[in-house]
């Protein structure tokens, strides 16, 4: 039964973390696997050092979280833990929000969108799937029948602090706050959905729109945040919302003096958007009054996300297994950590 699994009042944020497998280049380059998962809320992570007499030894650091997965969780039982708990919520007036956060390569897109099988994706099996699915299934019990509600999908991305329709050939769209602070994407296309196969079908329109033109699959699409929501409605009106949201690469690759320009530019930006993130995730689990969504193109978009009493939040803090990652996978962990 749903509703069993509903989020408690005081535990509006939930973070968890998901280890992938070791890849076929991470097997081939015999890259070592650093991070085990004891139980089911612990993540070690198995640092080699090395003394000043070049001998190494091992540096463990735990961390704890509501949840921790290892390699061999399923899209659907990460599902399970993460995002269903929230979307009964949305059915009562509620705005969820499920992120997936870390380095380019660690699993975000696999987690959100669904597993590929070389450069195809399975959308059926991701989590903007299994969250149409259970979607349509409450839209249908007698509990909520009544309300006659209607499901739109849109799906955009924020790339440079700019707002890109991905139903919409990628137009540029104006962000607007009006005098009671409302947000509001002008123009973004609203799509009704009647069922999960025209969901997945916005999703794969969605998909080929964001990767399109690019030579390198990772190119762009690891550098800008994509947000696809369901928004319930009830005569025309905003009844509950569900953005789910694959960020940009976490990784500061972008620093370093050899990347451009443009790459300093795009690194500072996902920088400033992530510190934003954290802060507005953090006032949102303390109660805050304040909730700095301004900060950044990404949380002023999701205003309605972080305030309010009926809002929830959970995180999918994707990591890497290899040593060649420790670095990344250190950094993810501790932005998870310290969001809650
Ligand atoms: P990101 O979106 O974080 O850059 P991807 O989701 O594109 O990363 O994942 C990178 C690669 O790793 C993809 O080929 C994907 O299929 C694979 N992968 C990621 N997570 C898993 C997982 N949990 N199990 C199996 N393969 C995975
Ligand atoms: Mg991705």
């Amino acid at each position: 039964k749903m509703s069993s699994l509903e989020p408690r009042e005081d535990h509006r944020i939930c973070v968890c973390v998901r280890k992938r497998p070791l890849n076929e280049r991470e097997t081939t380059m015999k890259d070592l696997d650093i991070i085990t998962i004891p139980s089911h809320n612990v993540v070690m992570v198995h640092e080699s050092k090395q003394k000043v007499d070049l001998t190494r030894y091992l540096e463990n650091q735990t961390f704890c979280f509501d949840h921790a997965f290892d390699h061999t969780a399923s899209n659907e039982l990460v599902y399970q833990f993460t995002a269903r708990p929230l979307v009964e919520s949305i059915f009562r007036k509620g705005m969820a929000t499920c992120f997936a956060y870390g380095q380019t390569g660690s699993g975000k897109t696999h987690t959100m969108g669904g597993a590929f099988s070389g450069k195809a994706q399975d959308c059926s099996k991701g989590i903007y799937a299994l969250v149409a699915q259970d979607v349509f299934l409450l839209l249908r019990t007698p509990a909520y029948e009544k309300l006659e509600l209607k499901v739109y999908g849109t799906f955009f991305e924020i790339y440079g602090g700019k707002v890109y329709d991905l139903l919409n050939w990628k137009k540029k769209l104006q962000v607007l706050e009006d005098g009671n602070q409302q947000v509001q994407v002008v123009g973004l296309q609203e799509q009704e959905v009647g069922c999960v196969e025209e969901v997945l079908n916005l999703v794969e329109l969605g998909n080929s729109c964001r990767t399109s033109g690019q030579t390198s699959v990772n190119a762009h699409s690891s550098r800008s945040h994509a947000v696809f929501q369901l928004i319930l409605k009830a005569g025309g009106k905003l009844h509950g919302k569900f953005s789910l949201v694959d960020l940009a690469g976490n990784e500061r690759g972008a620093d370093t003096a050899k990347a451009t320009r443009k790459r300093q530019l795009e690194g500072a930006e996902i920088n400033k958007s992530l510190l934003a993130l954290k802060e507005c995730i953090r006032a949102l689990g303390k109660n805050k009054s304040h909730t700095p969504f301004r900060a950044s193109k990404l949380t002023q978009v999701l205003r309605d996300s972080f305030i309010g009493q009926n809002s929830y939040t959970c995180m999918i803090a994707t990591i890497s297994p290899g040593m060649t990652s420790c670095e990344n996978t250190l950094n993810t962990l501790r932005y998870a950590n310290r969001v809650k």
